[in-house]
């Protein structure tokens, strides 16, 4: 499938000049061993259209330079380059809100593109951890564990542990110095409708203090919330980031000028909606009486769309045997900029909502674009996404920091 077109993991296609290479000459000021040292006659997306082809140089892992496609490309000896003719160059894909569970969830997502996942609640940050830094596989940040209340389905049936859950604004500051300790680099907050989980939500004062405890260690905090009473808490709240788009009815135009006027960033997870409204139908969750239509949420992100708000895309993909759905890692995110045009967004928009939006609103300043002195997160693909934005899907090759995507261990 995906990891047969990915043709640039040590197999020789799609790469010239690497054949006599030898340990001495390999390293032409580029990537390590292996490592792309220029992608050539590619086209970049601009703006709403693509550039003229052109090359992209690649040293230590970072972009270096943007070069005319008819220049000379000089590299030392055993250099690394690759051919892109035809292609687009895209920036490697951001994840914002994932779920990792093991290696494979890397390997997959890591085939389909994504060179950054934001892992957005884990039952053990020491997973997390495992799964940091590992050449030619996607960059991960993450959570931790997610803050909720006391005797909700996070503690009881969803893995978290029980001193994930939180008391009330006096404990805001401990459960944060927790993240802050096992090295969490966001905060994770669910907040439930107190009408459907009763005294299992938290209350705002406890969602204003997680938030004020969080902002104080410098880490931003992104709130759980599916229905439209969850999403008017969080943002009374203050939560930067609100992710899902509720099931329940469209967000009210009141709900959406509150998050404009706050702005906060919304991650629909519009593929996660469809599959758990797919699942309601069939019965398989409890719906609390609402009347759970894939359509409100795709209404209310073209709402949030055209109210201006800041969108990312996120997929909530997740393996998790307890999950309201399992969604696949890596594709999901293809699905999601998919529904995010269908909803409204233009294909520019929505590669900017899986690229540049979430580097700058996660703070991850070395990635997001193709321009010198970014990482060499890169994702080429057959075809013009900008008109098409199902063309993503078309995949001749990743790379991150330079590295081809790592060959899956076992798939
Ligand atoms: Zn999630």
């Amino acid at each position: 499938m995906v990891s047969n077109s990915v043709g640039a993991a040590g197999d020789g296609s799609g790469r010239e000049g690497s054949a006599d290479a030898d340990a001495g000459g390999a390293d032409a000021g580029g990537a390590d061993a292996g490592g792309a040292d220029a992608i050539t006659d590619v086209r970049l997306v601009d703006g709403a259209g693509l550039s003229p082809e052109c090359t992209v140089l690649i040293d230590n892992g970072v972009i270096s330079a943007i070069i005319p496609a008819a220049s000379a490309v000089t590299t030392a000896p055993g250099a690394v380059v690759v051919q892109g003719r035809g292609g687009t160059l895209l920036p490697g894909l951001i994840d914002a809100h994932v779920h990792l569970l093991g290696l494979p969830d890397l390997e997959r997502a890591t085939q389909w593109g994504v060179t950054t996942m934001l892992d957005m609640g884990t039952p053990a940050m020491a997973l997390t951890d495992s799964l940091r830094h590992r050449p030619g596989l996607a960059d991960i940040r993450g959570s931790g564990n997610s803050a909720s209340a006391p005797g909700g389905i996070q503690t009881t049936r969803m893995g978290m542990p029980a001193a994930s859950a939180v008391t009330g604004p006096g404990d805001a500051p401990r459960f944060v110095a927790d993240r802050v300790a096992e090295g969490a680099d966001y905060v994770k907050v669910i907040v439930e409708d107190p009408a459907i989980m009763g005294a299992a939500a938290l209350d705002v004062a406890t969602i204003g203090a997680l938030v004020d405890a969080a902002h104080q260690a410098g880490l931003k905090v992104i709130a759980h919330a599916t229905t439209a009473a969850a999403v008017r808490l969080a943002t009374t709240g203050g939560a930067d980031v609100v992710t899902h788009a509720p099931l329940d009815a469209p967000l009210g135009d009141e709900v959406t000028a509150a998050l404009v006027a706050s702005n906060t960033v919304v991650v629909p997870t519009l593929t996660m909606m469809r599959a758990v409204a797919a699942a309601a139908s069939r019965g398989q969750l409890p719906t609390h009486g609402a009347g759970v239509s894939f359509d409100h949420a795709r209404a209310t992100v073209s709402a949030w769309h055209r109210a201006g708000l800041a969108i990312l895309a996120g997929t909530d993909s997740n393996m998790a045997p307890r999950s309201p759905a399992q969604v696949p890692h890596g594709e999901s995110l293809h699905e999601e900029l998919a529904l995010l045009v269908d909803a409204g967004q233009t294909p520019a928009d929505a590669l900017l909502a899986a690229t540049a939006a979430p580097a700058a609103v996660f703070g991850l300043t070395d990635r997001g674009v193709i321009e010198p002195g970014y990482r060499a997160d890169l994702l080429l693909i057959d075809g013009d996404p900008v008109r098409d934005i199902r063309a993503t899907r078309n995949i001749r090759g990743v790379w991150l920091a330079g590295l081809p995507a790592a060959r899956p261990q076992a798939d």
